[in-house]
């Protein structure tokens, strides 16, 4: 039987539990999931691909079902460069929502890559790699958003 892998795609700007939930609660549907870094280069980032990199591999050491990677151009190459058939996002609200429809709805007509949504935990709706970006600005502790991989960025 073939793998059943899926990536979850994202800038990971940082990873917050959010992502995290996320990714825990899709596993058991998976043989793997690749966690996917899409980096833009017209995009500014809080931390560097390099960091961003770092905090995934340490979040899920533990997990050999979990794959870190990261890509540039369009997410659906790149799951087919790596086998995968699924795509996994997470929806918090009504916008995730409306923001993923047409795109999930491309991804299936044009590159037959279904996605698959989980409905984060409701403790974690209010989590958000720009609100944790906010609060670093500020110098403020974002440490109860993220996993304790992630550390203050640099610059900051
Ligand atoms: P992007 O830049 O593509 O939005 P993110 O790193 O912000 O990438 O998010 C990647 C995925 O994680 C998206 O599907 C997003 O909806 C989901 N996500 C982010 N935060 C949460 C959360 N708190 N609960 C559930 N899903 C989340």
């Amino acid at each position: 039987m073939s793998t059943r892998r899926a990536v979850f795609p994202g800038s990971f700007d940082p990873i917050t539990l959010g992502h995290v939930d996320i990714i825990e609660r899709a596993l058991p549907l998976f043989d793997e999931i690749v966690v996917a870094i899409g980096e833009n280069a017209a995009k500014k980032y809080m931390w560097s691909l390099d960091e961003r990199k770092g905090f995934l591999e340490k979040t899920f050491s533990d997990n050999p079902k979990i794959k870190i990677a990261t890509y540039t151009g369009l997410t659906v190459e790149f799951c087919r460069s790596v086998g995968a058939e699924f795509i996994l996002r997470g929806l918090r609200n009504a916008l995730d929502f409306s923001y993923e429809k047409s795109i999930a709805q491309t991804n299936a007509k044009y590159a037959g890559i279904e996605s698959i949504f989980v409905i984060s935990s409701p403790g974690d709706s209010h989590i958000s790699s720009s609100i944790v970006r906010d609060i670093a600005r500020n110098g403020g502790d974002f440490s109860s958003l993220v996993p304790n991989s992630v550390s203050k960025p640099a610059s900051h």
